[in-house]
């Protein structure tokens, strides 16, 4: 049995258990390696069992420890970075690809949560909303640009008079309502996943932190008390990487983003914060993010921290955040508040790629993991069995390393967001 619970959070409340999975004990063999038990790791031994490979997944804790258990739910379509940034550093041609895998992100969340029968409560809509009055016309330009250039139709400008029927703040002074956008419960998805990669023949162990590894034709991976011999690995750690592998550690930060889970609010009061049971999010830098739970309670994200450790103060920190979008939950009790550790790059695209020829990452997906990171299984099954075409789109963009190199939370990068969730506080 396994040593680590999953973090106290309303997910994990309100989430079936699932039967804990052996500590691996021993030396044993298999054709992939797969380190990290959250959607990267999960999405990755299900693609491959279906391409008959055998996999052993090494999880130091329990699967769906790690963000993919308490992460916000919204899973937004395309890239983490707009179409216009992406267009400038990899031209409009892969621009595109990037833009369409984006979108298969999206069906593929909803295709595995089909195809396996997850019961992940999930639900459409995403309306992300202009936090300051300057950025309302990029809002304007980019849905028109997406319809124009990328004919995507599923996204539509709200003005400020729809917008407030559609919600109780008024805080906000236009939005973009993207009906391509779902939402769902993160830690059963995630268990939901790892029953399917369980069900398909893949042998995950928990409690079985890899200690190292040593390249070569074949890959030797440890644990504290045994090791696994594969023709492949992949590292799935994301923002918990540390470092196992110090090459790529100056690609990622490690950043920590706070949830907190308010007591049910009942059906009139919940519709009125969110009249569509849609996800909304807000376009501060240091974003803010929400949506209803399925017993109507907010689940209300944001503010961030870049240390090793969280502050003891998680749910002030959110609850203040909050406020200043729901001033009318002053009274609401919360019942729950948590956090987690996310990877972000310099680019805001996650980091794809091989350490070696059979040594393959997938990381950084900079806070728009659900879709990509599920998506990332897929693409890395794909790499293995000798299709690279779609990966290398993902491994193209240009990831810079971290000023700092491989040091972890680079105080310079510190100060750098600090900055930033500074200019959100004052309004520029
Ligand atoms: C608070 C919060 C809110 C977020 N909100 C959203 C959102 O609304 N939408 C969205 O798309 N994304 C969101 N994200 C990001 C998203 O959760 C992540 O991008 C995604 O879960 C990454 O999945 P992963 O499998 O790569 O990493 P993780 O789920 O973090 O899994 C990595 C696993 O690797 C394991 N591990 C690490 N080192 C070792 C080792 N040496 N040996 C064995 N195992 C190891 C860890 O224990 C962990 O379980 C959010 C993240 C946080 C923290």
């Amino acid at each position: 049995m396994t040593a680590a619970a999953h973090v106290n959070s309303w997910y994990a409340a309100s989430a079936a258990p699932i039967d804990g999975f052996p500590r691996l004990e021993g030396d044993l063999q298999a054709d992939v390696c797969i380190v990290g038990g959250g959607f990267t790791g999960l999405s990755s031994a299900i693609h491959l069992r279906e391409r008959g490979y055998s996999v052993a997944l090494l999880e130091a804790r329990r699967v769906a420890w790690g963000a993919s258990g308490r992460n916000g739910g919204h899973c937004s379509t395309g890239q983490r970075a707009d179409q216009e940034d992406l267009e400038q550093r990899v031209g409009r041609e892969q621009a595109r690809r990037l833009w369409d895998l984006g979108l298969e992100a999206v069906r593929m969340v909803t295709g595995l949560v089909e195809r396996f029968n997850i019961d992940c409560e999930l639900k459409t809509g995403d309306l992300h909303v202009a936090a300051k009055r300057s950025h309302v016309d990029d809002l304007r330009a980019y849905t028109d640009k997406l319809r124009d250039d990328y004919d995507y139709r599923e996204a539509r400008f709200v003005e400020r008079e729809e917008l407030e029927q559609m919600t109780s703040s008024r805080r906000y002074h236009a939005g973009v309502f993207d009906a391509g956008g779902r939402h769902l419960h993160p830690l059963k998805y995630a268990l939901g996943l790892a029953r399917a990669a369980r069900d398909l023949g893949a042998d995950i162990y928990e409690d079985s932190r890899v200690t190292g590894y040593t390249e070569g034709e074949q890959v030797i991976v440890r644990t504290d008390r045994g090791s696994v011999k594969a023709r492949f690995m992949i590292l799935a750690c994301n923002g918990y990487l540390e470092h196992l592998s110090r090459p790529l550690a100056g690609k990622i930060m490690p950043i920590n983003n706070y949830v907190l889970a308010t007591e049910p609010l009942g059906e009139e009061r919940a519709r009125r914060l969110i009249r569509d049971d849609c996800a909304m999010s807000d376009s501060l830098f240091v974003i803010n993010y929400w949506k209803l739970s399925q017993d109507r309670r907010l689940l209300f994200g944001g503010g961030e921290s870049y240390s090793r450790r969280f502050p003891s103060n998680i749910q002030d920190l959110v609850r203040r955040r909050m406020l200043q979008v729901y001033p009318e939950l002053e009274p609401a009790r919360i019942d729950y508040a948590w956090g987690g550790t996310l990877a972000i790059t310099m680019s805001r695209m996650p980091h794809f790629g091989r350490l070696s020829g059979n040594v393959f990452y997938a990381h950084g997906y900079s806070g728009h993991g659900i879709t990509i990171a599920s998506l990332a299984g897929k693409l890395l099954a794909e790499a293995i069995s000798g299709t690279a075409e779609r990966f290398d789109v993902m491994a193209s963009v240009p990831t810079p390393t971290f000023p700092g190199g491989t040091l972890l939370r680079w105080p310079g990068l510190v100060l750098a967001m600090s900055w930033h969730a500074m200019l959100d506080r004052i309004g520029h």
